[in-house]
């Protein structure tokens, strides 16, 4: 038996690892948060790894998930080994060939990242709203808590999978798990091997459907023979609570770690129980074990198999003592009496009293639940509110937990201050912007500490969906114990703040505990930072007490030769102050890192990643914090005051970082949201701007038509709506024929709203013949560039706009039109969004574009 390793990886990855390992045919189609497993398992294939068998799997990817499916499908009925990964619509994608593999009673384990669906708005977040939709298909379904379970339960599922001859679905909380950074025990491929049984591979493989051996399988039927069939497979899904149970405990003789199909953990005579599955399940344990501490008795039962759902089983777990339960789900089912999970628990009680299997005594109350929807924090106050719930006399039943419901009052009361953070758990937190190179640097920063000390390590990014551009903030932990806080961080020891800007949009400094390390890239430089802060930023670092940190990050990346990649800086200045690794380890470790990472990209690139963290630890400051509050202006307002009473109540919040804080009752009932709101919403995400050089301008309208974001726009009007424009508004004549004499005409960028992409630039044949490289458009830093231009852009809104049925509906007069659909929160550099924005100029707002739900959604 070769020995076990620690690793460090993300959800994804540990159970793609195994998957991969115990799979001949991978057939895939990529959905968020899922995707990761299909592109390891491609990688993996594409560089020869071999599954256990000593096989390369084949990976196909499909045009959909239904695809996918149907290729899975496929592959089992020829006897192979196969899986897939999937997560929300994806899933439904899926289900029709799901009733087809069940019914014909196929050993096969599928992996889900659990996705929110699409109701009143898209979410790309996590719930359990996708695998709860499939519960009925006649598959089992298993629920992992975290990386290590995810890892272990994709190795249990399979090998179950095979003697219960009953699928699997393997699921594990999207994001929450499936992207979270941890150090777990890795199982060798000998570890596999002993769980995989090669006579029920075998026996598998001996029904396939083969020529050597020809049967019909799939036929049709009529209301004489249909409904016996269903009931002749009950025998299997009887028994197959019982294999999964030996085949956990086959694996906790191999492993050490044990599972039970429902895990209770808590005080031995728990009068409070709550029920619940995936990653939720660990933060109700930590909280139960907190307040059994201070005199509750109070505990948490973790389902692991939730279907076939085991009365037996389940009642065994449920201590004698109980008195209350409250029933946690992760879905909303409108219009049920209660969640699936609630369902299912209340039935077990109520066939166990029937069937005598409680001993005498009160009857539980039992009351289910909401939390966590679409990636809803579920913190150690929530779980505590669900036990104090149980407490009161008239309990909430269907109540939620995580929002202020003020229209149905389904709400529970938290109290926000409660908190059970070890003092020996390290905690930071990181603002960055997506692709900034935060996330990252924080990844490989947690594999330097938890591979080469004894702490372990997680990580959790919480991300937007808009992507590219928008504020990441990375949530890392390290302890010389075992860490299990599947939640945000409240109070970190280190704060860094990568993008100066966002200071001004978010109170980023919420998160400092007092006394903590705080780090800014301030690309204004030490001596001008403080002055440089608001009003608030400075209070807060006067009373938090704060260890204030600058470095011009941009700067010393750019000195280095990385240009704006300030990662490797921003990384070496954590491990210099943070303390969490002795300096000169750390930087040790670092270096170490960046031959792993760019070995591959030559040694030229190495040692521009040497050179930045050396001068890196040349320019970094502490700065000393005047005892009082100097500055004289305030954190900007997030929008104007002109803006529209929904945009400041609603759009205004949800901007700045607190959407959570809004009520039920702010929100539409049916999702239908009022247009333009993203007008109001500056991001100021471009370092660089384009800037226009009217004499080379050839008035061909490029720009325009292919920028992402509408943030640079064309007009042609009369001379005299010049009148009180701004002094550094440009104009020149404008050289077509179809406005008439005098007009003049307009190129103008939205520099606050400029993602700084380049595609304006790229595309732009306006030249300088004495120097062709000099273009009518030309990117320049934009700070300085920002008031100014701004307040150009207000006066050319205020330009009339043409009448765009008098226009021919070509490249050049199209963008004369005025966009309907503008400041998209696409990536840099989107493809679709030009084509949407292009429709709304020819057609105006006499149009419906219909989209499938995704990215451009
Ligand atoms: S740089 Fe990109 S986002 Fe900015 S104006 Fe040009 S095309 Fe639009
Ligand atoms: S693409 Fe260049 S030449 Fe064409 S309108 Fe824009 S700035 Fe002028």
């Amino acid at each position: 038996m070769s020995s076990r390793r620690m690793i460090t990886v993300e959800g994804n990855e540990a159970v793609a690892s195994v998957a991969h390992r115990l799979s001949e045919v991978i057939a895939i189609y990529p959905i968020t948060p899922s995707s990761p497993m299909g592109e390891s398992a491609d990688e993996w294939s594409s560089k020869d790894q071999q599954n256990i068998w000593g096989v390369v799997p084949q990976v196909v990817e499909m045009q959909s998930e239904a695809g996918a499916a149907g290729a899975v499908h496929g592959a089992l009925q020829a006897g192979a080994l196969t899986t897939t990964f999937t997560a929300s619509q994806g899933l439904l994608l899926m289900i029709p060939n799901m009733y087809k593999i069940a019914g014909e009673l196929t050993p096969y384990c599928m992996h889900v990242t659990a996705r929110t669906i699409a109701s009143h708005g898209l979410s790309i977040f996590g719930d359990h709203s996708d695998v709860m939709a499939v519960r009925q298909t006649g598959f089992g379904m298993l629920a992992s808590a975290s990386v290590q379970e995810a890892h272990d339960l994709a190795c249990i599922g399979t090998s179950a999978s095979l003697k219960a001859r009953v699928p699997f679905l393997h699921f594990f909380d999207g994001f929450r798990t499936s992207h979270e950074v941890a150090k777990i025990e890795e199982l060798t491929n000998d570890d596999l091997r002993e769980m995989i049984d090669e006579d029920l591979v075998a026996g598998m493989r001996e029904r396939a459907l083969t020529p050597d051996n020809p049967v019909l399988r799939g036929t049709a039927q009529n209301p004489d023979v249909f409904f016996q069939m269903q009931e002749a497979r009950n025998s299997y899904h009887d028994a197959c609570p019982g294999i999964v149970q030996d085949t956990m405990d086959k694996f906790a003789s191999l492993t050490g770690r044990k599972y039970g199909l429902f895990d209770y953990v808590g005080h031995p005579e728990a009068e409070k129980v709550v029920v619940i599955m995936c990653s939720g399940a660990e933060t109700v344990e930590q909280t139960s074990a907190y307040l059994n501490g201070a005199g509750e008795k109070t505990g948490v039962i973790k389902v692991r198999l939730f279907r076939p759902f085991s009365l037996d089983h389940f009642i065994s777990a449920l201590p004698t003592s109980v008195r209350a339960i409250a029933v946690l789900d992760r879905a909303k089912e409108l219009g049920a009496l209660g969640e699936p999970l609630y369902q299912d628990v209340a039935t077990a009680l109520f066939q166990a009293k029937l069937r005598g299997m409680r001993s005498a005594g009160a009857d539980p109350v039992v009351i289910g639940g909401r939390y966590g929807l679409a990636s809803k924090e579920f913190s150690p106050a929530m779980a505590k509110a669900g036990f104090d719930e149980l407490g009161h006399d008239n309990p909430k039943q269907n109540f939620s937990v995580g929002v202020t419901d003020d229209v149905t009052g389904l709400s529970l009361e938290v109290d926000d201050a409660f908190d059970i953070e070890s003092d020996s758990v390290t905690r930071a937190v990181f603002f960055g912007l997506g692709s900034d190179g935060t996330v990252g640097a924080n990844k490989n920063s947690i594999k330097i500490i938890a591979e080469n000390t004894d702490n372990d390590a997680q990580g959790y990014f919480v991300y937007d969906s808009k992507k590219a551009g928008a504020i990441t903030i990375s949530h890392l932990r390290f302890s010389p114990d075992s860490l299990n806080s599947p939640y945000l961080i409240k109070e970190a020891d280190f704060l860094a703040c990568h993008q100066f800007n966002l200071l001004d949009q978010q109170d980023v400094l919420r998160y400092a505990r007092k006394g903590a390390t705080f780090l800014l890239n301030a690309p204004c430089g030490k001596d001008a930072a403080w002055d440089k802060l608001s009003r608030s930023v400075q209070q807060a670092i006067i009373e938090k007490e704060l260890k204030f940190y600058v470095i011009d990050a941009d700067a010393v990346a750019e000195k280095a030769g990385m240009g704006r990649r300030i990662n490797t800086v921003m990384q070496t200045c954590f491990f210099a102050i943070s303390g969490v690794l002795e300096r000169d380890e750390a930087i040790a470790q670092i270096k170490g890192a960046i031959k792993k990472t760019y070995g591959s990209k030559g040694q030229k690139v190495v040692d521009l990643n040497f050179a930045a963290v050396d001068q890196t630890l040349a320019n970094l400051h502490e700065i000393s914090v005047p005892g009082q509050v100097t500055a004289n202006r305030d954190r900007p307002p997030v929008v104007p005051d002109q803006a529209p009473d929904f945009v400041k109540q609603v759009t205004a919040m949800m901007m700045a970082g607190k959407g959570d804080l809004l009520p039920v009752s702010a929100f539409p009932v049916d999702g239908t949201w009022p247009l333009g709101t993203t007008k109001w919403e500056r991001r100021n995400l471009a370092r660089e701007i384009p800037v226009w050089i009217e004499e080379l301008c050839i008035q061909c309208n490029k720009c325009a038509l292919v920028c992402p974001h509408a943030a640079i726009r064309v007009k042609a009007y009369a001379e005299k709506e010049l009148e009180g424009a701004p002094a550094s508004f440009k104009s020149m004549d404008y050289k077509g024929k179809e406005f008439g004499d005098g007009t003049k005409y307009t190129v103008q960028v939205a520099p606050e709203d400029c993602t700084g992409c380049k595609l304006c630039v790229r595309v732009c044949p306006g030249k300088d013949k004495a120097n062709p490289e000099r273009l009518s458009l030309e990117m320049k830093p934009q700070t300085p560039l920002r008031d100014d231009e701004a307040e150009n852009f207000g006066f050319f809104l205020s330009l009339p706009e043409t009448d765009r049925s008098k226009l021919k509906p070509n490249v050049k007069l199209s963008q004369f039109c005025q966009p309907l659909f503008e400041f998209s929160g696409a990536c840099l550099g989107c493809g679709e969004t030009p084509y949407i924005k292009l429709i709304t100029q020819l057609y105006g707002d006499r149009v419906m574009i219909a989209n499938a739900t995704g990215c451009s959604s």
